[in-house]
């Protein structure tokens, strides 16, 4: 094959970041999506109409592309009112919850996973059909937050049958078997959570633009994420988690966590879906089944893949800064026709 079309990409968990690094960063997915659900957790969060209808306009003006449109989540509190989430419900996709102090930025998210403390939200939530995005993990043992977090998954999905729940990024087995365990529950998994393990990370020289949280785990984790992404299975959703910092804060002691791939996305996806002989399940994956989950229409857009050495840049640049994606240097079997 030398030619594959994707119809209507879809990113449904992205850092677009603010100010310079927007600029950057945004182009980058608004020329290769239709649609990317963006993540509030800046600082301070976006926690009220006003600070996200203000994001919404700067990312607009930093697309500047009329194919693309972005979805936007709120930061999860649990003393939003019933009347503030009625208003707000047309301007976002979802709403998204961090436990506090579990990644960048999240320091302000919430300190107890009580299901009585979340119930005023999570009712108004399930009353407004408004999706609940969880980043699941304790503050536990690096290896093992995730894992813990599963007892958390199982209990919001029992006591709110009608919330639709999406398990952000996941990167363990255990996760894999959650999913088809309570209808309400969904999933996104990062193009870095098919591709590398701890060992990749860490086992060798350290890769710090590897270094993410969740942070990648066993073979057998990733096998087992790899294994529902290729049959695309409907309940899960790409969700590159894409998440940019500056080189200087990769590159040093206390290195910032993400990895930087939505430049690269849908080349590896393609790559990596046809060495499985799966391409015809890459469609499902990185548009149909969020079109399905998040019951939306996204903007018409078709990106040709062509079978064409594409070199990853080493970085990208803004102003005196450098953003360094994943397989800098190296070279991809597919390129975007642009
Ligand atoms: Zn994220």
């Amino acid at each position: 094959m030398k030619t594959f079309l994707i119809n209507e990409p879809l990113d449904m968990h992205i850092h677009l970041r603010d100010d310079d690094m927007l600029k950057l960063v945004a182009p980058l997915t608004s020329r290769d999506f239709s649609a990317a659900l963006v993540m509030p957790n800046l600082v301070p969060p976006i926690t009220s109409k006003q600070a996200l209808l203000e994001y919404k306009k700067r990312i607009k003006q930093a697309c500047r592309d009329d194919t693309f449109e972005a979805l936007f989540t709120l930061f999860f509190k649990d003393d939003y009112t019933y009347e503030f989430l009625e208003e707000i419900k047309d301007e976002i996709s979802a709403i998204k919850l961090y436990p506090a102090g579990i990644t960048t930025n999240s320091s302000s998210g919430v300190s107890s996973m009580d299901t009585k403390t979340l119930k005023p939200v999570l009712d108004a939530m399930s009353k407004l059909d408004i999706p609940l995005c969880v980043h699941g993990e304790t503050n536990g043992f690096v290896m093992d937050r995730e894992k813990e977090f599963m007892p958390i998954y199982e209990s919001l999905a029992k006591a709110f049958p009608r919330l639709k729940i999406i398990m952000e990024h996941i990167t363990t087995k255990e996760a894999v078997q959650l999913l088809d365990k309570y209808d309400n529950l969904y999933a996104t998994v990062t193009l870095q959570h098919l591709l590398v393990t701890l060992d990749d990370v860490a086992g060798g020289m350290l890769n710090p633009h590897l270094f993410c949280k969740p942070i990648a785990k066993r073979y057998e984790d990733k096998e087992a994420l790899l294994n529902i992404a290729l049959k695309a299975h409907p309940k899960l959703m790409f969700g590159s988690d894409s998440a940019p910092h500056p080189k200087h804060k990769k590159e040093c002691c206390g290195c910032a966590a993400g990895v930087f791939t939505s430049p690269i996305a849908l080349q590896v996806l393609t790559q990596l879906f046809e060495t499985h002989n799966a391409l015809d399940k890459l469609n499902d994956f990185v548009s149909l089944n969020a079109q399905k989950i998040y019951n939306f229409k996204p903007l018409k857009k078709t990106i040709k893949l062509i079978k064409k050495d594409f070199k990853v840049p080493n970085f990208y640049e803004y102003k005196d800064e450098k953003v360094v994606p994943m397989y800098s240097g190296e070279t991809l079997k597919w390129s975007i026709e642009v």
